[in-house]
């Protein structure tokens, strides 16, 4: 199986970028082109970040998640807590109903796996038996320790992380032959669900969000990056000092337009905004 982040070759500009990003010098440079060396990686993300080209790509579960959706196969959906910060202002009940419209049997959080984890960690800390326990549901950091500090593995505490703990919960509650799909905001998940069986892909919150838009979903998205606004946005309106600047929709969707507004730019119509360059 490939490795989770691939460099495009095709696309790679040599810019450095991210080799600078990166904080642990994962990053080889020949031929030039960029390429992640999978053995000092920890999934951390921050090339595919920093990236302007897109050539460091994180591989993508959202082909395989539609596939199950539709072949009709129960898919429960387990939702990290961070997405309060993905979609501002939608509550939970909002969120579950718009995966079950993509197709989702049923969504729960997360946080309910997150309870038996802190019921370990607890009878770990009574037990007394390790020196130190180091307790984390961030596989990059698991990665860290495992590939940077190996000395420290035996303080990391032999517990699953919240999402494999709900998965393998919903699995026990609804039948193994279901599929389990944590989504939330970090690849090196990805990591976790191909290392185990609780957790049979992972999504995004970014595929989640454009998954939505393409069904035509309604989503509230709060950004300030006007390419993402452009791509998953039919109507923008735009904020300047916290005030509404203007209203951009069809047509006007631009880079140039939204910017114009969002700089304090007068909100004339649409039309004298195209037109005064
Ligand atoms: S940041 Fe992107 S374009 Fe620049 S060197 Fe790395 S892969 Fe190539
Ligand atoms: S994911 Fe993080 S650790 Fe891995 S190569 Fe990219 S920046 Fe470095």
């Amino acid at each position: 199986m490939d490795f989770i982040i691939t460099t495009q070759k095709a696309n790679c500009r040599n810019c450095y970028k991210c080799i600078r990003a990166c904080p642990l010098k994962a990053i080889a440079f020949g031929d030039d082109q960029a390429r992640v060396v999978a053995e000092d990686c920890i999934l951390c993300g921050r090339c595919v970040q920093e990236c302007p080209q897109g050539a460091q790509q994180a591989a993508s579960d959202l082909p395989a998640v539609r596939r199950m959706v539709a072949a009709g196969l129960k898919v429960y959906a387990s939702v990290a807590p961070s997405y309060q910060a993905a979609f501002p202002g939608v509550s939970f009940a909002q969120l579950s109903a718009g995966l079950k419209r993509l197709g989702f049997t049923a969504a729960e959080e997360t946080a309910i796996g997150a309870t038996q984890v802190s019921r370990e960690y607890a009878r770990l800390l009574a037990e007394g038996k390790m020196e130190n326990i180091i307790t984390t549901c961030c596989p990059a950091l698991v990665l860290l320790v495992e590939k940077y500090y190996p000395a420290l593995v035996p303080q990391l505490a032999p517990v699953v992380s919240p999402a494999a703990a709900h998965c393998r919960m919903m699995k026990n509650m609804f039948g193994n032959r279901i599929k389990t799909v944590f989504i939330g905001p970090c690849i090196a998940k990805q990591q976790e669900a191909r290392e185990g069986t609780a957790i049979n892909a992972v999504l995004l919150y970014g595929e989640l969000r454009d998954w939505l838009a393409r069904e035509g979903v309604a989503v509230v998205v709060l950004s300030s990056e006007a390419q993402e606004i452009i791509r998953v946005c039919d109507r923008a309106l735009v904020l300047y000092h916290g005030a509404l600047q203007g209203e951009v929709s069809g047509a006007d969707m631009n880079e140039q337009t939204i910017m114009h507004l969002a700089t304090g730019g007068a909100a004339p119509s649409a039309q004298a905004i195209h037109t005064e360059e």
